[in-house]
């Protein structure tokens, strides 16, 4: 079509607002969004993209999409990019009951002012004895800094030059840390760090000694670090950053450090992120001594990292719970996976085949490790089918093979994996 007559084609605005088939969207969303998305779809007609009939068709699909559940089989347990940790069902419960009012700041036997979700420390010195108090903030790097800030500004942080990493986005440590206004004082080398390097740059300027756990990296060779109980022998405040959020060891995990066994050996002050291998919600949590986590709290700063209502429930059923989907997805062993998956493959007998495969914990920490998994193995064309499906199935594809590993898909969606699978295997088979 010329492009003269195909903007005369375009359906206009009030039209496709009074077709009925639009008549349920107009009741559910704001009148500025519904414009937009027709605005976009006009648009679409226009450059000849968009068939004029099929416009009130592509609102209606544009207002599917949203960031909605996905089902994760990546075998990448804490997947970045998926939001990280899945929630609990008690903890989804409590985000839909905290949406409403909430005595998040009240405390209802007396009818006044109450300190802020006092639960969520409780529930934390439950799980973890060995810490005094407990404050929560809005993300791992958030912890970081509050507790750095608290320790050390207008003094030095000692820091091993093997610590000195890049979380993820180009956010640098180091960077981050002069934020605080403390003053960086690297010592070791990249590969090796001993204590003699620490206690040579001890000085009445230094405010703290932070240790920090390389998360997403792994190094093998030639190398040295401090361990966490000697680090505490030499007299002055401790912070060390876990990372991932294990509140004790896992078998699993054994070069992962958690916050328990880190306090023991020393630690003034613990940090680590709520949506790793905590398995609740976006959260930076700060543990240890008591009066270092009073002065984090009593930090300016501290306000502006408060987190809201919806993370402090989140969180506080996350850490009564007695398990979480990623310590589950942990530690489900392979006869049962392999059970799921046979089951699912029986579903489209002769196109889905069960394999082992191998997952991983991905942005919870762990880096280098994989576990034993099982999962199905896929036509690769289907991957892209069903990513774009609904719900979106993500699949790992790597060497022209499509694995979709049964250790990060919930138990409780098999059913509805079945009918994505089914669906997808149905249409047209491309380049045949
Ligand atoms: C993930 C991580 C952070 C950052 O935590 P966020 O929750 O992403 O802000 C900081 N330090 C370590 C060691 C980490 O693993």
């Amino acid at each position: 079509m010329p492009s003269q007559d195909r903007r005369r084609a375009v359906p206009r605005t009030d039209r496709v607002l009074a077709d009925p088939v639009l008549e349920p969207l107009a009741a559910t969303v704001h009148r500025d969004v519904l414009r937009h998305w027709i605005a976009e779809a006009q648009e679409s007609v226009r450059a000849g993209r968009l068939e004029p009939d099929e416009l009130c068709a592509a609102v209606i699909a544009r207002s599917r999409m949203s960031p909605g559940r996905v089902i994760n089989g990546t075998g990448v347990i804490v997947h970045t990019n998926l939001g990280r940790a899945p929630l609990s069902a008690s903890a989804q419960a409590a985000l839909g009951s905290a949406g409403g009012c909430t005595a998040v700041e009240l405390d209802l036997s007396t009818g006044r002012r109450g300190p802020r979700a006092p639960g969520v420390a409780e529930a934390l010195l439950a799980r973890v004895p060995s810490a005094e108090a407990a404050h929560v903030v809005g993300n791992g790097a958030a912890a970081v800094l509050l507790a750095v800030t608290a320790l050390a500004a207008g003094r030095e942080v000692i820091i091993s030059r093997g610590e000195l990493v890049e979380i993820g986005d180009g956010f640098r440590l180091p960077e981050l840390l002069e934020t605080t206004g403390a003053r960086l004082r690297e010592v070791g080398t990249t590969n090796r760090t001993r204590l003699e390097d620490y206690s040579k740059a001890l000085s009445p300027e230094t405010g703290c000694v932070l240790k920090v756990h390389p998360s997403n990296f792994h190094m093998a060779g030639f190398v040295g670090t401090v361990p966490v109980v000697e680090l505490a022998s030499i007299g002055v405040p401790l912070i060390v950053d876990v990372g991932s959020g294990l509140l004790e060891p896992h078998p699993l995990l054994p070069g992962e450090p958690d916050v328990t066994t880190t306090l023991a050996a020393g630690a003034d002050l613990v940090t680590c992120s709520g949506d790793k291998l905590l398995g609740g919600p976006q959260a930076g949590l700060i543990l240890g001594r008591a009066p270092a986590i009073e002065r984090a709290r009593r930090h300016p700063l501290a306000r502006a990292m408060r987190p809201g209502k919806l993370t402090l429930a989140a969180l506080e059923a996350t850490l009564r719970a007695p398990s979480t989907p990623v310590a589950d997805m942990l530690s489900v062993d392979t006869s049962t996976l392999r059970a799921r998956a046979e089951r699912i493959a029986a579903a489209a007998p002769g196109l889905l085949s069960v394999r082992s495969c191998r997952s991983v914990v991905g942005g919870g920490g762990a880096p280098g490790l994989t576990l034993d998994s099982v999962g199905l193995s896929l036509p690769v064309h289907l991957s892209e089918r069903l990513r774009h499906g609904d719900p979106p199935v993500l699949t790992r594809v790597s060497e022209g093979q499509c694995i979709l590993d049964l250790r990060t898909v919930a138990p409780d969606d098999d059913a509805i994996l079945v009918t994505a699978l089914v669906g997808a295997l149905d249409g047209p088979v491309p380049g045949r």
